[in-house]
């Protein structure tokens, strides 16, 4: 390719992106409140904005950009699958369902695999096995589904009516009946509301909305000991965490115990739609021709995507750089903790990191932004970062430098705002207005 065509097909200009906002605002439905800039294009951990800035990315298109951007070997597929067939329908065979499937089944120690195009939809499809199964089994008295405080597994009517926030749920009821919470990591809740009339109990290995927190090790045991029990579905939610994102293949593979139902999607294709069900065979051969389905689920391009991610995977023993690199970021990040004491407590595995403040997060988003570097705040007080898997140790070094300004800028700002209303004896307001009035 020229540069000139290149150029041609990675620039957008200033004025585009200006139009590109503008009808944003007036044509889009208002479900996201979004900083007045476009992304046009991405090469490894960086991200090119519309003026051509670049931006140092450790969101990770939130857990989906596992290779970053524009990965040599993931163009090359969808180039190829592009100019062959990108759909063909699941009423026919495509090269790249079964291998994949046959890949992801040695992954995760799971024996059938129902794919999806998202994460939600991959919940449902959990949650409707684990269903079906015990009604197939022991009739309608087995429909009771658990899941945890903190949860979020996704928007549909019935990942969300197992998702905790009500803020999310209560505009949408009623919701799913049969749907209890457990106390996180309770024991004795989780003992307390188990009995025969429960069909599965669903929970994220580590809790990303939530604040990256992980289920512990007696808790998971517990869970799968009364699951087996009352012949319940175990389903561990790893859309988030799942996929080498901890360093391991899946983050529950550290419990001696395996789940019966696997859920995955974010960086399965690695930034193409994809996600699916991984389930064992004692749950999958309740399914038969016609009961569950869908158009685009496992399309032979997202299949092919995700069958070069996972290969590209063990050829870059990406496994090892995600714990190397994840170890780096935290030992970092705990240097940060030691000058800045907002900084409560740093959680997390591999590369699924959350730095816990006292203070609230969003701030500190913001002043990121302008430092180029891209992460989220979750649960209010929590920065999340989830860089791509290829993250280099400069990489990591960079953005534990420009972590250190944004900390100090933000926490001066803020108590200099404190100081003005302490002087003016009104509270200070810790939000990004505050910020953006003190600068
Ligand atoms: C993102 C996420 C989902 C929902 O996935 P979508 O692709 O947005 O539907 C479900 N569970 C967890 C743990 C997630 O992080």
């Amino acid at each position: 390719m020229t540069t000139s065509k290149k150029t041609r097909l990675q620039k957008t200009s200033s004025s585009e992106g200006a139009a590109a906002i503008r009808d944003a605002a007036k044509y889009l439905a208002n479900t996201y409140k979004r900083p007045e800039l476009v992304f046009t294009h991405g090469k490894g951990c960086k991200l090119y904005d519309h003026k051509g800035r670049a931006y140092l990315d450790f969101l990770g298109g939130i857990a989906v950009n596992a290779l970053g951007y524009a990965h040599p070997r993931l163009v090359a597929t969808i180039r190829r699958e592009a100019g062959r067939a990108t759909h063909v329908s699941n009423l026919f065979h495509n090269p790249f369902q079964g291998p994949l499937a046959k890949k992801l089944a040695k992954w995760s120690g799971m024996d059938r695999v129902f794919y999806t195009n998202s994460g939600a939809e991959a919940v449902e499809a959990a949650l409707k096995l684990a269903r079906a199964r015990a009604r197939s089994k022991y009739g309608d008295s087995k429909t009771r589904i658990l899941a945890l405080e903190n949860s979020f597994h996704g928007r549909t009517f019935g990942a969300l009516s197992i998702t905790w926030p009500i803020k999310y749920r209560q505009p949408f009821a009623p919701l799913l009946s049969g749907v209890e919470f457990v106390k996180f990591n309770d024991v004795a809740d989780l003992e307390a509301k188990f009995d025969d009339t429960v069909c599965a109990i669903i929970m994220e290995t580590i809790q990303g909305e939530g604040g990256i927190y992980p289920v512990s090790e007696t808790f998971w045991q517990r869970a799968r000991k009364l699951a087996t029990q009352h012949d319940a579905a175990l389903i561990a939610d790893e859309i988030q965490c799942g996929l080498g994102r901890t360093g391991r293949a899946f983050a529950c593979q550290k419990f001696s115990d395996a789940p019966d139902i696997v859920v995955i999607a974010k960086p399965l294709a690695a930034g193409v739609p994809l996600g699916a069900m991984l389930a064992k065979e004692s749950f999958a051969s309740v399914l038969a021709p016609g009961m569950h389905g869908t158009t685009f689920g496992g399309g032979p391009l997202a299949c092919a995507v995700a069958l070069e991610f996972l290969n590209v995977m063990e050829d870059e023993k990406l496994l090892t750089n995600v714990r190397e690199r994840g170890a780096e970021l935290r030992e970092g990040l705990a240097m940060l903790a030691k000058k800045h004491s907002f900084i409560k407590e740093i959680r997390g595995e591999g590369l699924m990191v959350g730095v816990q403040l006292s203070v609230e997060g969003a701030p500190y988003v913001a002043e990121a932004l302008r430092n180029r570097v891209l992460i989220n705040c979750t649960h209010e007080t929590t920065l999340r970062f989830l860089p791509p898997y290829i993250v280099k140790s400069k990489d990591v070094k960079e953005f534990i430098k420009r972590m250190d300004v944004v900390f100090s800028t933000v926490s001066k700002a803020q108590s200099k705002t404190a100081d003005a209303a302490r002087a003016q004896k009104t509270e200070p307001a810790h939000d990004t207005r505050t910020l953006a009035a003190a600068r």
